[in-house]
């Protein structure tokens, strides 16, 4: 038997797989953390608000920081023990985007998005889950700095994973937004959807939050009804991905429509079409199709569409 549980299961999505064991153990004790912090092997990720981080290295670029480099850019606004990469510790460090707006005009450093650093392959790809839990969990302490319950300024513990409220003495933890992402089947033919904000040749699966006391086969049908008036059936569940920007869960689903009626709310949606099995294998196999382009690799929409044009939906 495989002693990998998800063997047959659909392609890695992008930020998935981390290979850091997260050891939550050692999250409890600030003197070991002291300890791992000062490692020779320590391993820093460092972000700014929005921006991470990279050395050059002649061509190549290390996201990767030494306790002593990290220490140049002044104190980190906080610090999360992202777990152990072979005994190495990792961490990622949380500064004021002012902080590290300098390194900008610095020819030994580049400052560089998460999405852009996926879509260009821009760090070796086992840097990728790492990175985004850091940025997950160091977004949400730059927007939780105080208790929502009684408003006191709260305090970072279990290695950057909690902060407690000193005053009304309510812990709380990094948060985790699902995401319903799905492509409506109905025969040979799927939905997508443009939304506003993409470029006009851009089509996608629909998406949308889950909203409280809803499962997820509910959000699904809801988000489909919603944005397209169109009504599902089954709904089945693919994959999932992590999407920190800021601090999703996409869910993909497959959902067989029970009628072909459509009717797009256009808030939500610039357009929809219908595509065909046959044209989907096309763009996913990289031709150009009437000015279509379906979302590249890094994105679940990408393998949602691609299983289904594959027959293995
Ligand atoms: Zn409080």
């Amino acid at each position: 038997m495989s002693n990998r549980p998800d063997r047959n299961s659909p392609p890695r999505q992008a930020y998935s797989g981390s290979r850091i064991e997260r050891a939550a153990v050692r999250r409890s004790d600030p003197a070991t953390l002291v300890t791992l912090a000062e490692n020779n092997r320590a391993g820093f990720y460092v972000i700014g608000g929005d921006a991470v981080v990279l050395k050059k290295r002649g061509e190549d670029l290390d996201p990767l920081f030494l306790p002593g480099e990290m220490r140049a850019f002044g104190t980190a606004r906080e610090t999360v023990f992202l777990g152990l990469l072979d005994e190495a510790p990792r961490f990622g460090a949380g500064f004021d985007p002012a902080a590290v707006e300098p390194l900008k005009a610095r020819d030994d450093f580049k400052l560089i998005d998460l999405r852009s650093i996926a879509v260009q392959g821009a760090v070796a790809a086992e840097h990728l889950p790492p990175l985004a839990e850091a940025k997950a969990v160091l977004g949400w302490h730059a927007r939780h700095r105080f208790c929502p319950n009684c408003g006191t300024a709260t305090n970072v513990v279990q290695a950057g994973w909690r902060r407690d409220c000193p005053s009304c003495h309510a812990e709380h933890f990094p948060r985790t937004d699902p995401v319903v992402i799905m492509l409506a089947i109905a025969g040979e033919r799927c939905v997508l959807g443009r939304s506003p904000r993409f470029p006009q040749t851009m089509w996608s699966c629909l998406a949308g939050f889950a909203e409280p006391g809803e499962s997820i086969e509910e959000a699904v049908r809801r988000e489909v009804r919603e944005e397209v008036g169109l009504a599902c059936a089954r709904v089945a569940y693919f994959a999932s991905q992590p999407w920190p920007f800021p601090s999703s869960l996409m869910i993909g689903c497959f959902a067989k429509a029970a009628s072909r009626d459509v009717k797009p709310d256009e808030n939500e949606i610039a357009e929809l079409r219908w595509l065909e099995r046959s044209v989907a294998r096309e763009l996913i196999a990289g031709k150009r199709r009437d000015g279509i382009q379906v979302p590249p690799p890094i994105a679940i929409a990408h393998h949602l569409i691609k299983a289904w044009a594959l027959g293995e939906y």
